[in-house]
């Protein structure tokens, strides 16, 4: 992939499913990688299998809930690694219930991770993208955003605010040429995914439905999502911001 080389890519909840994955392409694609996640030892393991490859990246432990780690965290990057050249939005939480059966200290949590997380990043870092005239940010949302999830009410209320958010930005920061979009994965086999079903023969039938209801018959795979995730941080995609693209075998086909 054109210009991904010698970038600095930061990935935040690099140390999860979707995210550890996106960091082990954009190593190989000879960024280098600031593995963001609350999980440090899970982002210190992935930094050493990217090392192991050859690659070049470094972990660095934020709470993206706190504007300060998320402050700290990168000012670590850019001394450590250089200025970041791209800033995928990746770390997302929640917990599956009926609106109704929730509380305020629940919707508080989900908003605090997955709408103030991007909020902090994108404030942290876009300022020296736009003083340098070039970036790509890659927020990963949810077909929750564009269809809604029964169950993830509040969560699917974050993903949509950030779907709006990223358009908003993609028009304010295109005059500095810096590209935002919007990757919306599906049901994807991952921690938070098998949370999401719960354990037992009620978490079987839920999986099991929702397999039946993607066109391609699978769910999806942490490693479905970096090619397009690596394509919108390229060059090659220089001239596409604001838009959504969802990853789910079918699931979601909008026009
Ligand atoms: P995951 O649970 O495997 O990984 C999430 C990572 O985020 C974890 O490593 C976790 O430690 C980190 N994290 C959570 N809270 C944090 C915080 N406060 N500060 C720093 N790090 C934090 O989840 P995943 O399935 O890989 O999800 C990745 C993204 O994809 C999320 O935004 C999620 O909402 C989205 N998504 C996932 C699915 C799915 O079915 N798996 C579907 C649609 C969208």
């Amino acid at each position: 992939m054109q210009g991904l080389e010698g970038k600095v890519a930061v990935v935040t909840g690099g140390a999860g499913g979707i995210g550890s994955a996106l960091c082990r392409r954009f190593g190989a694609e000879g960024a280098a990688v600031a593995v963001f996640d609350i999980d440090h030892a899970a982002a210190e393991a992935v930094v050493a299998e990217i090392r192991a490859a050859g690659g070049a990246a470094g972990a660095f432990a934020v709470d993206l809930t706190d504007q300060d780690s998320v402050v700290a965290a990168v000012a670590a990057v850019e001394d450590n690694l250089g200025p970041v050249g791209i800033l995928v939005n990746n770390a997302g939480w929640d917990r599956a219930g009926a609106f109704l059966d929730t509380d305020r200290a629940l919707w508080e949590r989900i908003v605090a991770v997955n709408l103030y997380g991007p909020l902090h990043m994108h404030h942290a870092v876009l300022k020296g993208m736009v003083e340098r005239g070039e970036g790509r940010v890659v927020n990963i949302a949810s077909d929750a955003a564009r269809v809604g999830s029964s169950g993830e009410a509040v969560y699917a209320y974050c993903k949509g605010g950030l779907v709006a958010f990223s358009k908003t930005m993609a028009r304010e920061l295109a005059k500095q040429r810096i590209t935002v979009n919007v990757v919306c994965p599906g049901p994807t086999d991952t921690a938070l995914f098998r949370d999401f079903c719960g354990e037992g023969e009620y978490g079987d039938k839920l999986r099991n439905a929702l397999v039946r209801s993607i066109p391609f018959g699978r769910l999806g795979r942490p490693e479905d999502l970096p090619g397009i995730v690596a394509f919108l941080s390229s060059d090659d995609a220089a001239f596409i911001t604001g838009q959504v693209i969802s990853v789910s075998g079918g699931l979601t086909m909008a026009g």
